[in-house]
Formats: structure tokens, C-alpha cells, sequence
């Protein structure tokens, strides 16, 4: 099927309030404009690179969401142009946001990453270390890093009793840190879960944003 074909399918099985990040890294800027063709206009990448070569190709208005791992010294990079960070998890890379958004200007919204995940690799916050994260409260300095929710993966598994219970930690993770830290603060209001394989779930568990690659390009 065509980019435009799997978008409008996958569009169907989505509520209209829940938003859709097209993943499109190793993807093309031909395949991306199939589906910015189609209304798509929220895109994520996860390299630094690889995002820095396509988005002076493509149109300006386009949603640019950055969902991978971040290095601090590519910070840079993106932090003119970057819409949305989902990969915010440690203090010293909120330091580096703050300190770029401060050189151009701008408030940069970001996500905090959670590991709820089995797998080692998964980068994120532990719940404990978000929690002693947000109780420090150096975050309240960062005047132009605005926190906007929080993101997670859960583990690649065809337990989906597993993959449930991982998507109901964050959707209760980010109730807890919206009520002791963003209950007065309208911002903080998104719960980025679920991606090709699990979705459906992820949305049933509350997810305000969904992160899909593979439904919509094809394999990688
Ligand atoms: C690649 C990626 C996705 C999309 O994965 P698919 O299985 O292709 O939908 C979502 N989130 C993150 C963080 C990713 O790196």
C-alpha cells in the first residue's frame, strides 16, 4: 500500500484528539511528502543528522519532533527549529536545551523520557530518578525549557498483559507528577506511548500522542 493509503487507514483507527507523530527516520523526503501530501504535518526523527539534513529540504511548516536518544553537544543543531522533544532525561541535558533555547530565543517544549521498559537499553527516567528529578526543582529555573508531559516505550514483547501494565505506569507516573508539580499548569498535559506494534493499546491507556513508523513507511 502507499503512504497515503496506510495514513488514512491508520487515521481511522485513531481518535481525532490523539495525535500522530510519522516516524520517518530512514525514510526519504519523497516519502515524506506523500504523507505531508496527505495533511500529515507532525514528522519525528531520531537522529540529529539525519533530521538536520532534511528539514531545510522540506516545507516549513512542518511539526519537527524529535524522539531519540539526544547528546547533549547536538543540542545545538536542533534547538532552532525543534517543535517538540520527547527525550528529555537528565538534568544535564535539560541545562544544554535551556542554554540553547536561551541563545535562540525560544521556549523549547520537552517531554520527560520514563523507563518502564525490560530492555537495558532503553534510555529514560526511572520512576525514582523523575521523581527526585522533579522534587529537586532546578527545572523551575529552566525558564525556557517548558516540560509538556511525559513519553515511554514499553518493552518489545507479544505479552500484551506486559506491554498494558507498562503503558498504565506512565499514564500513572505523569497523573502523579501533574498533580504535585502542573496541576496549574496547562502545558503539561501530554502522554506520548505507543508505536506501530502497539498503539491500539497505548491509546485505550490514555495516550495523548502515538509515535508510528513502520504502518506508515513500511519497513525500515
Ligand atoms: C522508531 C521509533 C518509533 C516508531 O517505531 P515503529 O515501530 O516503526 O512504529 C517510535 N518511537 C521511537 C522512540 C522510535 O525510535
Amino acid at each position: 500500500m502507499s503512504v497515503r493509503g496506510n495514513i488514512d487507514k491508520l487515521r481511522e483507527s485513531v481518535p481525532a484528539d490523539v495525535k500522530i507523530v510519522a516516524v520517518s527516520k530512514f525514510h526519504s523526503n519523497d516519502e515524506i511528502l506523500e504523507a505531508y501530501n496527505d495533511s500529515q504535518r507532525i514528522f519525528g526523527e531520531s537522529r540529529v543528522q539525519e533530521l538536520n539534513a532534511k528539514q531545510p529540504m522540506l516545507p516549513w511548516d512542518i511539526e519537527w519532533h524529535f524522539i531519540g536518544n539526544l547528546q547533549r553537544n547536538k543540542v545545538k543543531f536542533i534547538a532552532p527549529f525543534i517543535h517538540l522533544i520527547h527525550s528529555l532525561d537528565s538534568e544535564r541535558l535539560m541545562l544544554e536545551i535551556e542554554k540553547q533555547a536561551v541563545a535562540c530565543n525560544r521556549k523549547i517544549p520537552c517531554l520527560l523520557q520514563l523507563h518502564v521498559a525490560d530492555e537495558e537499553t532503553k534510555s529514560g527516567f526511572l520512576p525514582d530518578e523523575c521523581r527526585r528529578f522533579l522534587a529537586k526543582g532546578k527545572w523551575r529555573d529552566c525558564t525556557h525549557v517548558q516540560l509538556a508531559g511525559v513519553m515511554g516505550m514499553a518493552t518489545y514483547t507479544d505479552d500484551l498483559k506486559k506491554v498494558r501494565g507498562e503503558f498504565r505506569l506512565i499514564k500513572s507516573l505523569f497523573g502523579e507528577f501533574k498533580s504535585h508539580y502542573f496541576s496549574d499548569d496547562d502545558h503539561f498535559k501530554e502522554i506520548s506511548m505507543g508505536m506501530s506494534g502497539d498503539y491500539p493499546i497505548a491509546i485505550e491507556e490514555g495516550a495523548t500522542i502515538i509515535r508510528v513508523g513502520t504502518l506508515i513507511f513500511g519497513e525500515r
